[in-house]
């Protein structure tokens, strides 16, 4: 399977570039990055510190999604959105990791899984997805006398807050409590807030140093407190699973997929 990168340059498409090579079955078909970027024109394996393969990063990723039978795709919410018209013009799969994307661009991605399969998750790691299906499960459990909040701390780079990651768990508690997240959602509490709403979930973001990803989900009641929680201690987790996603949705019939989908987690 033909696998394209785009962002290849960033943090997560050096990964994403390294598992590639190194995944039986599966076969680098290119990268781009932004026009501009200083990676333009250079090795794609030799930015990752690995040995030059005599393929060139590129600002095309027109040429990518005719090329490649997936594009990989952790880039920003405007790029993202451009990708996924290509993706479904090319009727290649679309693997989306990219945060923080609006409403708009979340609709942009449907329409496109109109035509093509698009797997979108703000967390490709496999715990992760099980933390989210523990938390929904908890939360239908205990019902709405236990408060939950989400604490998480990211790297000083990372540009969206809450964390991707932190409203999926928020989704997650909200759906095991038969709610829609924005309706309950308390994303930034400060000065006199006045006593915390029932039913709310609160979020707290924390940003420094190279963490790579910590999330807890908080349950308080009156006298006992549950704690759910997973670390990420590399970003390796990420590519290996955008790269399983991959080759999951190779042959999928058109459609908005989640890794709860990709990893069989009901
Ligand atoms: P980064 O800034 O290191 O990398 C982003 C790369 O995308 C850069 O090289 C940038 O030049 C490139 N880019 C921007 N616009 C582009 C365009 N139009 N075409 C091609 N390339 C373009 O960031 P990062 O830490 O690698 O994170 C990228 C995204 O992935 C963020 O949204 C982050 O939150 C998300 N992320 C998701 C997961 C997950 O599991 N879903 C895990 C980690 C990070």
């Amino acid at each position: 399977m033909k696998i394209g990168v785009v962002g290849c340059a960033g943090r997560m498409g050096q990964m994403l570039v390294r598992r590639i090579l190194v995944t039986a079955g599966c076969e680098l078909a290119g990268g781009t990055d932004r026009a501009g970027s200083e990676a333009i024109g250079r090795d794609i394996a030799g930015i990752t510190g690995l040995d030059p393969i005599g393929m060139l990063v590129t600002d095309d990723p027109v040429q990518l999604f005719a090329d490649a039978d997936a594009v990989i795709d952790f880039t920003s919410p405007n790029a993202t959105e451009r990708h996924a018209a290509l993706a479904a013009q090319a009727k290649t799969v679309h693997i989306v990791g990219t945060t923080g994307l609006n409403p708009g661009q979340i609709d942009a991605l449907r329409k496109a899984a109109q035509h093509t399969a698009i797997v979108h998750a703000p967390n490709m790691s496999l715990g992760v997805n099980l933390l989210m299906v523990l938390v929904e499960q908890v939360s239908r459990t205990l019902g709405p006398d236990f408060d939950i909040e989400i604490v998480e701390m990211h790297h000083r780079h990372k540009v969206d807050a809450p964390s991707g990651t932190s409203l999926g768990l928020g989704r997650a508690a909200a759906a095991g409590r038969g709610v829609d997240l924005d309706a309950v959602a308390a994303r930034v509490r400060d000065g006199h807030t006045g006593e915390r709403r029932r039913g709310d979930i609160g979020f707290a973001v924390m940003r420094g140093g190279d963490v790579v990803g910590d999330h807890s989900v908080v349950f308080a009641g009156e006298g006992e407190r549950i704690e759910l929680g997973h670390r990420a201690g590399d970003r390796g987790i990420y590519a290996v699973g955008a790269v399983r996603a991959a080759l999951w949705a190779h042959g999928k019939p058109p459609g908005l997929y989640s890794m709860r989908d990709v990893l069989a987690l009901g």
